[in-house]
């Protein structure tokens, strides 16, 4: 024993040891050291989680309690999480890095997930359908689909969590995670107060390890009727073609490289910090990441300049100081990702107008994870620092002359998960939101999130929708019941 904190799966209402008996560690990226121990589960585990599930969902306590109760459950969670948003938030800080600031917004807003769809709950309708067919009655019901299975990624795994949990169990389902081998942790200490809360055990179960060991046995086991990831592309698309041979509903909210478009009617000053929460916040580790700055040619060297002095004043440092406003990356691998597209970059010949590299110094502490928030200009669209995904703080800025041409930049690329807009023209602001392929378009603001506003993507960034009362549906299937109010049954060998 190693004498670190020890975490296990929950299971079953129930904090069990893994089958393995296995540990891996999990690190503090800001310190660089181990701070605790995470079960690293199997095959076996991922099938006790999802028996136990399914035990809950068609027998005991929890499809006893009425659409009302889960109600009332749910909003006792989103309290319970309101009284301990410090101290989960401190557990997301120590797993990924990120600042305390965000994750304390994040903890706080938390709640209102759970107090939304704890409300919507009990305005699950049916309808009685007007049905053309002579005495007959027909009615339609709208039901849970069972086990839900929730994998959520390193960046935001509470908030992200947050976005599936929710409306699955307002839903009447019941719920698998498995969290991101990075930043396990605040997911099970969320667990106990499900408990606390008075959920039926096995109603919300989690699983830890590895995405290829036990995510994957998950997506496969048999009894998971839907799968709702986030994560990258190529994971994701992993993930949907395993469910697609159970063939079982799959919600993905998978990567991006959003535009960024400043028209020259922009006030500059605002586009300036817009263009700076797009890429810096959070490291630049989101996936609505506004990492394509578009910005027109009559404002192009007032603009950049201005972006580039705002820039070299971002604070790095420990993300549990409270005046960081750039932190470590999360992860090795993502350290690692981060520099080679810097790499690509330089050899695609954009111009580095800031940082391109590693940072250290006495404000990264012991991070060997730190990278200078860096700006590349005279980026095309077609070079791979314009097209791929870095999720860090990496920007690339293209310029362009005409509103059509900025849209054809905007959409020509893979992904559609979001896009900005900064002018003061409320027609250029209606046309071009309208024009651009994305999920979520913001205007003269970025980064801006809601449980009552859907979220998800257009094109490779993802399927399905999530927030707003439409995404309880991605959690029932609709029975059509049909009553004959006939005295006799007509011609057996004939349709009714
Ligand atoms: P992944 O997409 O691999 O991880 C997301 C989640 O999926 C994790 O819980 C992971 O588990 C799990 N997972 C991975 N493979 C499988 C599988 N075959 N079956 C079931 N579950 C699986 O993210 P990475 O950490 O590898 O990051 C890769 C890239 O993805 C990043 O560089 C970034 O571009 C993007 N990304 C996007 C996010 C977003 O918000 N859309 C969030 C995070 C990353 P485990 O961690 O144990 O492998």
């Amino acid at each position: 024993m190693s004498g670190l904190p020890r975490f296990n799966p929950y299971i079953n209402g129930e904090s069990v040891p893994p089958a393995t008996g296995q540990y891996f560690e999990t690190v503090n990226p800001y310190t660089a050291k181990v701070w605790a121990e995470v079960a690293r589960c199997d095959a076996s585990d991922a099938n006790a989680a999802v028996e136990a599930a399914w035990k809950a969902f068609t027998t005991g306590d929890w499809p006893k309690i009425n659409a009302t109760g889960r109600g009332a459950l749910l909003r006792k969670l989103g309290d319970l999480i309101a009284e301990n948003a410090q101290e989960l938030a401190e557990y997301e800080v120590r797993d990924n890095g990120k600042l305390i600031n965000e994750m304390l917004v994040q903890c706080k807003y938390i709640p209102q997930w759970f107090y939304y769809y704890g409300g919507l709950a009990d305005k699950i309708e049916g309808s009685v359908i007007p049905i053309d067919k002579a005495e007959m009655f027909n009615f339609t019901r709208h039901e849970p689909l069972g086990v839900i299975l929730c994998i959520t990624p390193w960046n935001s795994p509470l908030l992200l969590l947050a976005f599936k949990l929710a409306p699955a169990l307002a839903a009447g389902n019941t719920v698998v995670i498995k969290p991101s081998e990075f930043t396990s942790t605040s997911t099970l200490k969320l667990m106990e107060l499900v408990e606390k809360a008075g959920f039926p055990r096995g109603v919300v179960n989690v699983v830890t390890g590895f995405g290829a060991e036990v995510g994957s046995a998950l997506v496969d086991h048999a009894k998971v009727a839907k799968v709702c990831f986030t994560g990258g592309t190529e994971s994701g698309a992993m993930v949907y073609q395993a469910a697609a041979k159970g063939l079982k509903g799959c919600t993905l909210e998978l990567g991006g490289k959003s535009p960024n478009i400043v028209f020259d009617d922009a006030v500059i000053d605002d586009a300036v910090k817009g263009a700076i929460s797009g890429i810096f916040a959070a490291t630049g580790q989101t996936c609505i990441a506004g990492s394509r700055l578009l910005v027109q040619d009559g404002i192009y060297d007032e603009f950049v300049a201005k972006l580039v002095e705002f820039a070299k004043t971002a604070r790095m440092g420990n993300p549990m100081d409270t005046a960081t406003q750039v932190g470590p990356v999360t992860t090795p691998p993502q350290y690692q990702k981060i520099l080679s597209y810097i790499d690509v970059a330089k050899k695609e010949g954009a111009q580095c107008l800031l940082g391109g590299g590693p940072a250290s110094g006495p404000e990264t502490g012991d991070s060997p994870w730190f990278v200078q928030p860096t700006i590349f200009g005279g980026v095309t669209n077609t070079m791979r620092i314009a097209q791929e995904e870095v999720f860090g703080p990496v920007l690339s800025i293209i310029r362009f002359k005409t509103d059509e041409e900025a849209v054809e930049i905007a959409n020509d690329i893979a992904f559609g998960l979001a896009a900005g807009i900064w002018t003061q023209s409320i027609k250029r602001a209606l046309k071009v939101s309208a024009a651009v392929r994305a999920g979520t378009v913001w205007v003269n603001t970025y980064r801006s999130l809601s449980y009552m506003s859907p979220f998800g993507g257009y094109k490779k960034s993802g399927l399905g929708r999530e927030n707003g009362i439409e995404s309880i549906r991605e959690f029932l299937q609709t029975k059509s019941v049909w009553i004959s109010t006939a005295n006799d049954v007509p011609n057996p060998f004939v349709m009714r």
